[in-house]
């Protein structure tokens, strides 16, 4: 299949009281057209920068220092204006976020919001405009959709907020669904129908996914690819099966020894222990390397290569080196 997105050797800074911290280091990713990618880590490793890149969202204090994102050959690293970002922004690649509020405006009707995107979008008459908001507030799942039209987003709750925003990104027929933690704010059986209600979508418009979660749990059903990072840095990259059966790097190990449905019956439920590193201080060797349970000495003095496993699976850990010893690693099951 062929790349809809290419990301190379990116770095993204922040002018923070007068410094410069790096958020992303030297990142390179591939995204296959119709694919879904999951995007994992822990709270601050970078998820979020990574994917507002694609988008032009970085914050004022932000900058790309380093390196290039192509969308279709397309250099989004170049653009400038909103106005250019407008092209690109919403109609190619829409991004849904974890709370549905901040996409939503509190004081319009939920139906008046979705007709202007498909009239802005599609061209559509308002009449004509109306009925299809109809039509996609059913197919996202809304019952009594027509009546529904004319309530506004504090009559709705937390999930049904989720599927309007959904509705809102799809009535601009985008390539790429970026979808940042959308499930996160939601309870258990909720974030299910939500994950379900994606796929389908998926099945019906053929979009290309970015999935980004702190819990890999979450996109076992969903991913074909999974890509683990630390610390702003991609560590492990790989198919879901063989992140899942045959993971490499110790981080991964941690994350799936504390998702609750892989820990062994009887064996407790493991958190990562200890915490990242800060942004602000300089590091030798992996980053990883102080949380890391299988760390030599190396870990502390280089930061170790990308290693190929596969042509699909790469990892980040100088436990792939031809000298490291071989190592026991967690038995690791897919349920
Ligand atoms: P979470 O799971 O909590 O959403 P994340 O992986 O999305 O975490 P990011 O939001 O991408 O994390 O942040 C990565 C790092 O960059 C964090 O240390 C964060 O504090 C820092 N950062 C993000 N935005 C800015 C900013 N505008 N200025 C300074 N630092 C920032
Ligand atoms: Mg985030």
């Amino acid at each position: 299949e062929e790349n809809i997105l290419e990301v190379r050797n990116l770095n993204v800074s922040f002018r923070v009281r007068g410094s410069e911290i790096e958020a992303i280091h030297d990142i390179s990713l591939d995204l296959k057209k119709h694919e879904t990618l999951a995007i994992v880590g822990e709270s601050g490793s970078g998820k979020s920068v990574l994917i507002k890149t694609f988008t032009g969202m970085l914050e004022q204090n932000g900058r790309i220092s380093h390196g290039t994102v192509s969308y279709k050959n397309q250099r989004l690293n170049e653009l400038k204006t909103n106005k250019q970002w407008d092209k690109i922004r919403g109609k190619e690649i829409a991004t849904i976020f974890q709370d549905p509020m901040t996409s939503l405006d509190p004081i319009h009707t939920i139906g008046s919001q979705i007709s202007e995107v498909i009239i802005k979008h599609q061209g559509k008459s308002k009449k004509e405009a109306k009925k299809l908001a109809i039509e996609l507030m059913e197919r996202t799942g809304i019952p009594n959709a027509a009546q529904r039209y004319n309530e506004y987003p504090f009559e709705y709750s937390g999930g049904m907020r989720q599927r309007i925003v959904i509705a809102i990104a799809l009535a601009c027929r985008p390539e790429i669904l970026v979808c940042d933690e959308p499930t996160t704010a939601l309870d258990v059986t909720i974030q299910a129908q939500i994950l379900d209600l994606i796929k389908e979508l998926q099945q019906e418009y053929h979009f290309t996914i970015i999935f980004i979660t702190h819990d890999l749990g979450v996109v076992a059903s969903i991913a074909d690819r999974i890509a683990v990072m630390y610390s702003g840095k991609i560590v492990e990259i790989g198919t879901s099966e063989e992140i899942f059966y045959d993971s490499r790097h110790p981080y991964t190990w941690s994350l799936l020894s504390s998702l609750p449905q892989l820990a062994k019956k009887g064996e407790e439920l493991k958190s990562i222990p200890g915490t990242p590193p800060s942004l602000y201080k300089k590091i030798v060797g992996d980053a990883f390397a102080p949380r890391n349970s299988y760390a030599m000495s190396v870990d502390f003095k280089a930061d170790p290569p990308m290693f190929k496993v596969t042509d699909t699976h790469y990892a980040k850990t100088w436990l792939l080196d031809q000298r490291a010893p071989q190592v026991e690693k967690p038995e690791q099951i897919l349920n």
